[in-house]
């Protein structure tokens, strides 16, 4: 039998071993995409909180599986023309990044934002791989979208886009290849348009091609609040853990779109107080709490700017600069917006001023410096990519119903989201402390992650 000194000298030898294997392919990674900013931050993030796989199971190492994984599958660009209600012809990029069909068809949403280029395709892609995952549903992973900005166009404009593109999407996809649903700018008029489309030029009714439908057109009850409700289901079970709940704390969501006014609604229904909330111009303090009927009106209604929110409530401030939300002293902190909208600053703010929980509603909402941050200083941290799995794990529940052609009431996809949301949340904390990195949900998520995706691509060959 080996000693303990000697155990612990295999372990370190294994260690040290898998981080040069890991930081030589990160190197290559980076010597091809170097330009790709958020996907080579998004990758690292991955590979770094793998090391201690790799330190413990030689097989991946062997199947070149990080080399393979980081390097998506197929990757479609293309020219998207529409004209514009002056007549004029405008051109947009359209992108789909087909990452990973290991487990399933590829699945992840469609983002319109001007940001939008491969970079942030790709890292939201990459990223989906390891979501889709966790979710436990047979779902690979994919991103798309366009630099198309639906802000102030019509909506005789919005469907004239949509029809552009999908009229080159839909050579790419369909209910068993690859099922897109919405993102930051898409949501259920985005998608009932490009889902018209589909299906005009298909000649079939194939409803199983989209995710996020309008509940008429076969989209399922519950996928609009999924996203946001599974985010704090999933913040709900880490600080439980820890003896801690919403009940009486006072929270800020940052962003007010889709994911942020859902969260907010849940951490309300949970006994919380949300005072703050914001868009890409600024945010609000409502001392009194937010009043969500308000931003709902004003964001899913008459698509206007947060600002106007104090008209209606005199008593709550605006303030211009969205990234200084993060000085509102709350116990429990939501990113919801967008990636890298909390920085280190951000961070050691909200730490001073005493937050106990951090759950990101968003993709990569917090800077690598930020996680630190909350990692050193005992924040509760919950990872994007297993805190808002909700949406896609409702996705995949669609794509269930829609091809058994049935249709389950809201309270039924509530519940399958809690579960599911809870499994998440069991299976990282579980992986995080196999690998002996106790409450570290990053690893957990990733770890947790990783492997299904990883022996599902060994047991089908190198392709
Ligand atoms: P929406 O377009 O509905 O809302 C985005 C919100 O974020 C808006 O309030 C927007 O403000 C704000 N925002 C955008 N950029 C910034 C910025 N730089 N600073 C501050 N606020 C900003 O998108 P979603 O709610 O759908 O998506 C939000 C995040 O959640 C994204 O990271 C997305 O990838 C992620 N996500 C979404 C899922 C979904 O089901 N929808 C699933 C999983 C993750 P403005 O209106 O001014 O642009």
């Amino acid at each position: 039998m080996k000693t303990e000194a000697e155990i612990q000298q295999v372990s370190k030898t294994g260690t040290k071993q898998a981080e040069e294997y890991v930081h030589k392919v990160f190197n290559q990674v980076k010597d091809v995409y170097g330009h790709e900013s958020e996907f080579l931050q998004a990758v690292e993030e991955v590979f770094e909180s793998l090391i201690p796989v790799f330190s413990k199971e030689q097989k991946y190492q062997d199947q070149a599986i990080l080399e393979r994984i980081a390097e998506p599958e197929r990757i479609i660009s293309f020219r998207v023309p529409w004209v514009d209600d002056k007549h004029q012809i405008q051109v947009n990029r359209g992108y789909r990044v087909q990452f990973n069909s290991a487990i399933g068809p590829y699945k992840g949403g469609l983002r319109f934002h001007p940001s939008v280029n491969q970079s942030i395709i790709k890292f939201l892609g990459f990223e989906q791989i390891f979501k889709n995952s966790l979710t436990g549903q047979p779902i690979g992973g994919g991103k798309g979208g366009s630099d198309f900005d639906p802000k102030g166009k019509s909506d005789q404009e919005i469907m004239r886009f949509c029809q552009s593109f999908m009229t080159e999407l839909m050579k790419h996809i369909g209910p068993d290849t690859d099922v897109p649903a919405g993102d930051i700018g898409v949501g259920a008029r985005e998608i009932g348009f490009m889902f018209g489309q589909y299906k005009r030029l298909r000649g079939a009714y194939e409803a199983g091609v989209l995710t996020g439908k309008n509940p008429v057109s076969g989209g399922s009850l519950g996928r609009k609040e999924a996203t946001g409700y599974g985010t704090v289901y999933f913040v709900d079970e880490m600080i439980r853990d820890k003896g801690m709940s919403f009940d009486g704390s006072q929270v800020v969501v940052s962003g007010s779109g889709n994911v942020s006014i859902y969260a907010m609604e849940k951490a309300m229904e949970l006994g919380g107080k949300v005072v703050a909330c914001s868009d890409s111009q600024g945010y609000i303090v409502d001392y009194n709490g937010i009043c969500l009927d308000t931003v709902k009106q004003l964001k899913e209604v008459e698509y206007k700017r947060i600002k106007e929110y104090t008209h209606h409530h005199p008593d709550a401030h605006y303030f211009e600069d969205g990234e200084g939300i993060w000085s509102v002293p709350c116990d429990i902190a939501l990113p919801c917006a967008t990636q890298n909208e909390l920085d280190e600053l951000g961070a050691k703010i909200l730490v001073a001023n005493g937050v106990k929980a951090v759950g990101e509603g968003a993709n990569m909402p917090s800077t690598k410096a930020a996680v630190d941050i909350f990692q050193q200083n005992n924040v509760l941290f919950a990872p994007g990519k297993a805190a808002n799995a909700g949406g896609v794990a409702v996705s995949a529940l669609e794509m269930a119903q829609n091809s058994m052609r049935l249709s389950w009431t809201l309270e039924e996809v509530d519940e399958k989201l809690k579960d599911i949301m809870k499994d998440i949340f069991e299976s990282a904390k579980s992986e995080a402390a196999n690998y002996g990195h106790d409450d570290n949900l990053v690893i957990g998520a990733n770890i947790a992650g990783f492997k299904k995706v990883a022996d599902t691509m060994i047991s089908q060959g190198v392709i």
